[in-house]
């Protein structure tokens, strides 16, 4: 694209696709191209893992959570759109990911009212160093949507040894203790709806859920955006 041409369609396009990072209109940053590979899932779901029957092993967990509902697999484009937003700093990526949430949770949550809508905290250092917690922007989103409000219930301490390469049984017991409630809130017999970017094993959800229900809270509903297929 020439130069002037460009500077033309910034100034009527204000708005940069976040997958593709051309011009757009889209109040999502995502433009029509980029849109048609976002697939939301389709395919009936464990009401408990959130995985399809194929991959659902809850006959080996209890969680302590009630259910799990995702946006996307954890692939492709959508999985591109949460890099940008976790990595990229392109945190209008909030609206589009909270708004299909939204649409998802009103379809598959329907008939159950939440007193509050939270999210997977940061340590106080990291969210420092990001400037925010996506998962929280993503769950203020949702918030405004449904009309649930917004409290950061959970925060997570220090010194958490990350994730990524452990196995699923040792993610388990790295997250383990590693939440804890915040100050000043009140969480007794509420039903809550806890928001992430990816879940992958739910070993997070699920501390981050018998933390809140051991404070006290009535039932916890999960909701990410992508949720990981092949562990
Ligand atoms: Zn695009
Ligand atoms: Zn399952």
């Amino acid at each position: 694209m020439k130069k002037s041409n460009n500077s033309l369609k910034a100034a009527l396009f204000p708005r940069k696709c976040f997958i593709c990072g051309d011009f757009t209109v889209s109040p999502y940053c995502l433009c029509d191209e980029c849109s048609t590979k976002f697939n939301m899932i389709y395919e009936t779901t464990c009401k408990s893992c959130g995985l399809t029957v194929n991959f659902c092993q809850c006959e080996e967990y209890c969680y302590h959570f009630e259910s799990v509902v995702s946006a996307f697999k954890n692939e492709g484009a959508p999985q591109k759109g949460i890099y940008a937003l976790k990595f990229g700093g392109k945190i209008d990526t909030a609206n589009y990911y909270g708004e299909i949430l939204s649409q998802i949770i009103s379809k598959k949550y329907r008939g159950i009212d939440f007193d509050v809508i939270t999210e997977i905290p940061m340590t106080a250092i990291s969210k420092r160093g990001r400037g925010y917690n996506q998962a929280e922007l993503i769950a203020k989103v949702i918030g405004k949507k449904l009309n649930i409000p917004h409290q950061s219930l959970l925060k997570k301490r220090m010194f958490v040894k990350t994730q990524h390469n452990l196995s699923r049984d040792d993610r388990f017991f790295n997250i383990f203790g590693k939440f804890k409630i915040a100050n000043g809130v009140t969480i007794r017999g509420k039903r809550v709806l806890l928001c992430d970017d990816i879940k992958t094993t739910g070993a997070t959800l699920d501390e981050a859920a018998r933390i809140l229900r051991l404070a006290g809270a009535k039932e916890v509903w999960c909701a990410t955006a992508l949720i990981t297929y092949k562990f």
